[in-house]
C-alpha cells in the first residue's frame, strides 16, 4: 500500500543527536490498534552503519577510562530518569506495539531492574587477587571493556531487551550499537535522550534504525567485538554463525516453545490462573509465553474448564484503552499467521474448543485476534510443532509425569518450563529433570531477576553465556591475569628455567 506523506520519521541517533537517514530505504511503523500507518523508519545503509561505528569506535577511548564511580553516577541518573518517565515510555512503546499499558509498565519496571544491577558496577568488576602467589610475587586479575559492541533486539520488548544490553555494556566500559526492531523502534531514541540527560558522554550509546542491511554489516564490521542478539531462532542461528565466523564473541537468544506441566494434585484455579495469563498475557507475543499445557491424568477436564471460564473475561482492545487485558498484535500478516494455526488445528485432529477468530474484537480494523483454546494437541501437528507467538493455547493430555517429561525434553526448544504441584518432591524432580534454561515452580512465566542471567538452552540460545546479571558482566568483559613482582635487588639472578611458583 502507498503509505501517506507527512508521517513521523524515526532516525538515527548518532553522537549524542538524532540524523535522518541517507540510504533513501524506510519502513513503516504500522498503529497494531487502528492498521494505520504511524511512522517511517529509516533503513540504514552498510555505509551509514560504518558511521554509527565509527562515532562509538572515537567515544571508547575515554568512556573505558572514565572512573567506576562516573560510569555509576551516570546510570544511577538514569535510573532515576527511567523511573519518572515510566508512563511516557509505556505510552509510547504500547502505541508501536499494541500491548496494554499495564503490561508496558511491567515491561519498564524489569528494565529498570537491569539498570538498577548496573549501577553496582565498582563492585562487579572487582577481580581476584592472591598476594604472595610466589616469594615477592602477586597474581590479580582484571576484567577489561571488548570496544564497540552490538544490540540487535526483537519487536516484543522494545524497552526492556536494550535494558538487558546496554545497561552492562556501558556500565563495562564499552560503548554501544543498538539496531532496534523496525517495528516498534521509536522507544530507542526516547532512551537515547534519557541517556544524554544523564550525563552520558556523546557516542556511547548510539542507535542505527534499520533491517538485514545494517545488522549484516554490524556483524562483519571489524571494529564491532561483540554481538547481543534477540529474537526467533531461525535469525539467532544466522547471527551467531556469521558473528562467529567473523571472529567476534556472540550471544543471540532465539525463540520459544514453553510447556507448563500440571499434575493432578495442583490447585486448579492457581494453575488456571497461570496458565491464562502466561498464554494470552502481551498477546501471546513473549518468548516466555507459555504455549501448551501439559495436563496430566485426570487434571485435563477440572483444569480446561478453568481455563475456559477465565477466557470469557478477557477484555480485547486497543491497548490504551480503560479496563483491556490483551491488545493487538504486532501486524497484519502476523495476525494472520497465528490465526492459520487456529484454522488448520481441526484437520489435524485437535479439538479446538475456543476460536479466537470469532471475537468480536477480530472484526475490529485492528491486528486483532481473540484468545484461543485448542485441546487433544499431538506432537506432530503445526500447532505443537511451531513457535506460534500468538494468543493459542494447547493442551496436550498425557498419563504421566515421565511422558510429560519426555515431551518437554524432545523439544527442540528449552528457554522456560513449569510445573504446578502440590508436591514438594515432584517439584524438586522436574527441576533436576527438565532440559531448559528457566524453570518456574508453581510460576508459569520465570524470567530471573536482575542479578540472575537469563537464557534458554538449545534452540532457544546460541553462544555460552546467558544475557544480563553475572554472566551479563562476563560476556561484555575480557579477563587479564597480571603476575607481577617488584624489583628487590637482592632477590635478582638470571634463571633459564621454566618460572615455578615457589
Ligand atoms: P526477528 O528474529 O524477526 O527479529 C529480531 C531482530 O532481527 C530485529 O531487529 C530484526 O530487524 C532482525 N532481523 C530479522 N530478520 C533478519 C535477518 N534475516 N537477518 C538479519 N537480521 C534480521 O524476531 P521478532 O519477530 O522481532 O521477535 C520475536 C521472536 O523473538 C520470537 O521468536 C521470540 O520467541 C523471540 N524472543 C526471544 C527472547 C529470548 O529471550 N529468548 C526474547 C524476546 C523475543
Amino acid at each position: 500500500m502507498t503509505v501517506a506523506a507527512g508521517l513521523r520519521s524515526v532516525n538515527h541517533w548518532v553522537t549524542g543527536q538524532r540524523v535522518a537517514s541517507t540510504s533513501g530505504r524506510t519502513g513503516v511503523v504500522w498503529n497494531p490498534a487502528t492498521g494505520e500507518p504511524q511512522a517511517h523508519v529509516d533503513f540504514a545503509s552498510a555505509e551509514e552503519v560504518d558511521r554509527v561505528v565509527a562515532a562509538a569506535e572515537a567515544a571508547f577511548p575515554p568512556w573505558r577510562a572514565t572512573a567506576l564511580s562516573r560510569r555509576s553516577e551516570i546510570l544511577f541518573k538514569l535510573r532515576e530518569l527511567v523511573d519518572a518517565n515510566r508512563r511516557e515510555i509505556a505510552r509510547l512503546l504500547s502505541s508501536e506495539h499494541g500491548k496494554t499499558i499495564a503490561d508496558a509498565m511491567g515491561e519498564v519496571a524489569r528494565g529498570l531492574e537491569n539498570i538498577e544491577f548496573a549501577c553496582g558496577v565498582p563492585q562487579l568488576l572487582k577481580g581476584g587477587f592472591s598476594e604472595q602467589a610466589s616469594r615477592g610475587v602477586d597474581v590479580y586479575q582484571i576484567r577489561q571493556p571488548l570496544g564497540v559492541v552490538a544490540g540487535i533486539t526483537p519487536f516484543n520488548f522494545p524497552a526492556m531487551v536494550p535494558m538487558w544490553m546496554f545497561a552492562n555494556a556501558i556500565a563495562c566500559g564499552n560503548t554501544f550499537v543498538l539496531k532496534p526492531s523496525e517495528k516498534d523502534p521509536s522507544p530507542s531514541l526516547f532512551i537515547a535522550e534519557l541517556l544524554q540527560r544523564a550525563g552520558l558522554p556523546d557516542g556511547v550509546f548510539n542507535v542505527v534504525q534499520g533491517d538485514k542491511v545494517a545488522v549484516d554489516r554490524l556483524l562483519d564490521h571489524p571494529s564491532v567485538k561483540a554481538v547481543s542478539f534477540v529474537g526467533s531462532t531461525p535469525v539467532a542461528k544466522y547471527i551467531y554463525e556469521t558473528a562467529t565466523r567473523n571472529g567476534k564473541r556472540v550471544q543471540a537468544l532465539g525463540g520459544a516453545k514453553n510447556h507448563m506441566l500440571v499434575l493432578p494434585d495442583a490447585d486448579i484455579d492457581m494453575a488456571a490462573d497461570a496458565a491464562v495469563s502466561a498464554a494470552y498475557g502481551s498477546a501471546g507475543e513473549r518468548c516466555m509465553a507459555i504455549s501448551v499445557v501439559l495436563a496430566v491424568g485426570n487434571v485435563a477436564e477440572p483444569l480446561i474448564g478453568a481455563i475456559r471460564e477465565r477466557m470469557a473475561k478477557i477484555k480485547v482492545g486497543s491497548g490504551d484503552e480503560e479496563g483491556v487485558e490483551m491488545g493487538p498484535l504486532i501486524t497484519r500478516e502476523h495476525r494472520d499467521r497465528v490465526a492459520s494455526y487456529v484454522a488448520d488445528a481441526a484437520g489435524e485432529g485437535a479439538s479446538v474448543i475456543v476460536d479466537g477468530r470469532e471475537d468480536a474484537s477480530s472484526r475490529r480494523s485492528g491486528f486483532f485476534l481473540g484468545t484461543s483454546l485448542i485441546d487433544n494437541v499431538k506432537p506432530g501437528m503445526r500447532c505443537y510443532e511451531d513457535e506460534i507467538f500468538g494468543p493459542v493455547l494447547g493442551v496436550v493430555r498425557v498419563n504421566t509425569y515421565d511422558e510429560a517429561l519426555r515431551l518437554i525434553n524432545e523439544n527442540p526448544y528449552g528457554n522456560g518450563t513449569a510445573i504446578f504441584t502440590r508436591d514438594g518432591g515432584a517439584a524438586r524432580q522436574f527441576q533436576f529433570d527438565a532440559d531448559a534454561g528457566m524453570v518456574g515452580i508453581n510460576v508459569p512465566i520465570p524470567v530471573p531477576v536482575a542479578y540472575y542471567s537469563f537464557g534458554g538452552w538449545k534452540s532457544s540460545l546460541f553462544g555460552d553465556l546467558h544475557m544480563y546479571g553475572p554472566e551479563g558482566i562476563q560476556f561484555y568483559t575480557k579477563a587479564k591475569v597480571v603476575t607481577s613482582r617488584w624489583p628487590d635487588p637482592g632477590t635478582s639472578k638470571v634463571d633459564l628455567g621454566f618460572p615455578q611458583m615457589r
